[in-house]
C-alpha cells in the first residue's frame, strides 16, 4: 500500500492487495524503525520478522497479509497507516506492480470461489 491515494480508480485504503505477500517481502528500513523506536511503537518493532537481503520485514499472518492489515471499519484498510514502512509509500497506485498485485489478488479471490485449477499467486509488495 502506497502514498495516500483516493481517486476512485485506485483507493488503496479499500484495496490492500499489495498487502498480500509472501512472507519476508514487505521490507522496512532502518528509518522506519529509527522512527517507530522514537514514536514508540512497541508493537510495530515486535511485530518484524527477518525479510529478504537480511532486512527486517513486516510478520505475516498464516495466510500471506500484513499482520497490520484491518481496522476495525474495514478488513482492507491499514491499522498502521499514518506511519507505515517506506515499502509501503514506494509502491505507486496504478504502477506495473500495483496492477500485477491487484490483478493477482483478483485471480485469488476467484480461485477460492471458482472452478478449480486457479490457485493463488504471489502479489508484489
Ligand atoms: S495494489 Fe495498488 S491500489 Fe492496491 S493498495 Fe497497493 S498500491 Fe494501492
Ligand atoms: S503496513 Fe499497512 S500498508 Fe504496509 S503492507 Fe502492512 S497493511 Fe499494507
Amino acid at each position: 500500500m502506497s502514498t495516500p491515494h483516493t481517486s476512485s480508480t485506485f483507493d488503496c485504503r479499500s484495496c490492500a492487495a499489495c498487502c498480500h505477500a509472501r512472507p519476508g517481502t514487505i521490507l522496512v528500513s532502518s528509518e522506519d524503525l529509527v522512527r517507530w523506536r522514537r514514536e514508540g511503537r512497541e508493537d510495530i518493532l515486535n511485530g518484524l520478522m527477518e525479510g529478504h537481503f537480511s532486512e527486517s520485514a513486516f510478520a505475516m499472518r498464516p495466510d500471506d497479509v500484513c499482520i497490520h492489515l484491518g481496522t476495525p471499519a474495514s478488513s482492507k484498510d491499514c491499522s498502521i497507516y499514518d506511519t507505515r514502512g517506506y515499502s509501503c509509500h514506494a509502491l505507486q497506485p496504478g504502477s506495473r506492480q500495483c496492477l500485477e498485485a491487484r490483478r493477482e489478488r483478483s485471480t485469488s479471490d476467484t480461485a477460492r470461489v471458482g472452478p478449480p485449477g486457479l490457485g493463488k499467486s504471489e502479489p508484489a509488495t
